[in-house]
């Protein structure tokens, strides 16, 4: 089973819309990310790492809604945290099938079996599990930082199959990814029932516990020339033949970052899914005010050099594909004739991702106290803010503009404003919730398990959380 024509038609009729239109900023899929809250922790992950009281936090389906709505896109990717944890999630799904949005649902599955049969879902055209699974038992497992998840995944993926939904799995490789294992995993997937498969390289987040396991764009194209060379023809994959050569080195093309922008818990977030720079509040202010030419590889932002996630170049793609006569000619051209083994790919040699030196403790002048403002947006713990008259606000800071500093206190609902010209000092509080301990703390009972199990011992599943699943 493949994607289905309306599908193809709604988004190919979007895009020729907007081109008829002339207008260069708009969206295909909106990422919806309607908690940060999740049941897993992945060694890859730079999603969650937040304080408790905005792990607790949802977005209201009103404003979810809303946002929807104002940007348009044909296709909603709702992810998270973990978006079965959600309490609205049911309703929020109605009411996208109502809008006739095309959904992908992205879910670790660790609770997908236990929706099904609460009956929270209805199958339908328009509503498409995507299932992380990050290759073969092993390997997911050893990811997602918890035994027993391939299986339960796997067994979720056969009951939504049955019941007729339309299933997707979505894999993000890392540099550990073994070529014939990972083409084993995609055979494996096919033979389960799902419908199509979406394969990405992991985005190097600086907030993600496992720093060592993220792919270079050597590394990448090396990575997926051999997944992909001769690929199977039982194979779907959930994204478009330009992407794929793009992700081989066959192919170059240029970031997008607007193309699948991110409306999450603290706005839209600028300037795209993966990095977090402030947040705008509607999708217009998002387009109109972030300085979109600081932001993909051509820019020189040492962020973006080794980004090839499908948020950035898929839209691309896209565009590519319905902008002319010879992008089509390409695509199709891709489509049926799959990857030429002679061509060689562009030989780029990515500069060093950095880092944020500041410690956000001092400013001596307004220009630190800035800096230290923009940095604290990317902390992911709680700030203390003085402001001239002596107070102090406690809370996770997540925007600054000219003019206010926005944050959700740490003891009190919703969000709260400060001028910026009120403001004399920021200081970082408590601890940061990417410090990667869990990280470490997994290796370490990952490798004493599998020594233990070598030794003859029976040791039971294993995962950074000790509850059973
Ligand atoms: S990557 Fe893992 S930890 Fe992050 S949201 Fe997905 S399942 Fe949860
Ligand atoms: S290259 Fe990647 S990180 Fe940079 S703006 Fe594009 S999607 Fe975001």
């Amino acid at each position: 089973m493949a994607v289905p024509v309306s599908q193809m038609w709604a988004v190919a009729s979007y895009v020729i819309k907007q081109r008829v239109l002339r207008r260069k900023h708009y969206a295909t899929v909106l990422m919806l990310e309607p908690l940060l809250r999740c049941n897993l922790a992945c060694a890859g992950c730079g999603k969650i790492q937040y304080p408790a009281h905005i792990l607790k936090k949802e977005m209201a389906v009103a404003d979810a809604l809303a946002a929807v709505d104002e940007c348009g896109a044909p296709i909603v990717s709702i992810p998270g945290g973990e978006p079965m944890m959600y309490t609205h999630i049911g309703e929020l799904v109605r009411e996208l099938v109502k809008r006739k949005k095309y959904i992908y649902l992205c879910t670790n599955a660790l609770l997908l079996k236990q929706r099904l049969e609460e009956g929270v879902f209805e199958p339908s055209k328009f509503l498409t599990f995507s299932v992380h699974m990050d290759g073969d038992r092993d390997a997911h497992d050893f990811a997602v930082c918890r035994e027993g998840t391939y299986d339960k995944a796997y067994e979720a993926i056969k009951l939504a199959v049955s019941l007729g939904h339309r299933v997707t799995t979505n894999t993000t490789l890392f540099n550990h990814a073994d070529v014939g294992r990972t083409r084993a995993f995609f055979d494996e997937m096919m033979a389960l029932g799902v419908e199509a498969m979406t394969v990405s390289p992991g985005y190097s987040y600086q907030k993600a516990p496992d720093q060592h396991g993220f792919l270079s764009r050597e590394n990448t194209y090396k990575l997926f020339r051999g997944l992909l060379q001769n690929p199977k023809k039982h194979w779907e994959f959930n994204q478009s033949p330009l992407f794929m050569q793009f992700l081989m080195g066959k192919l170059h093309l240029e970031c997008t970052p607007w193309g699948n922008p991110c409306y999450t818990l603290f706005g839209w977030q600028r300037p795209c899914y993966l990095l977090q720079e402030g947040y705008a509040p509607s999708f217009a202010e998002l387009v109109r005010t972030t300085n979109w030419e600081n932001y993909g590889r051509a820019s020189g932002n040492p962020k973006c050099q080794n980004c090839m996630v499908h948020c950035g170049y898929e839209p691309t793609a896209v565009h590519e594909t319905f902008n002319s006569l010879r992008g089509f000619i390409k695509t199709v051209q891709a489509t049926f004739a799959g990857v030429p083994d002679s061509e060689a790919g562009p030989n780029i040699t990515p500069p060093a991702v950095t880092r944020f030196a500041s410690t956000g403790e001092g400013h001596a002048t307004e220009a630190e106290l800035d800096r230290d403002l923009r940095e604290a947006v990317d902390y992911r713990g709680d700030v203390i803010v003085t402001t001239r008259d002596g107070r102090t606000h406690e809370g996770y800071l997540f925007n600054v503009t000219a003019d206010l500093v926005e944050y959700f206190p740490s003891k009190e609902a919703g969000v709260a404003a400060l001028k910026r010209a009120e403001i004399v000092s920021v200081q970082r509080t408590g601890r940061d919730f990417a410090d990667g301990k869990g990280w470490e703390a997994w290796v370490k009972k990952y490798n004493d398990a599998k020594a233990a199990r070598a030794a003859g011992e029976k040791v039971e599943a294993i995962g950074i959380y000790s509850e059973p699943l």
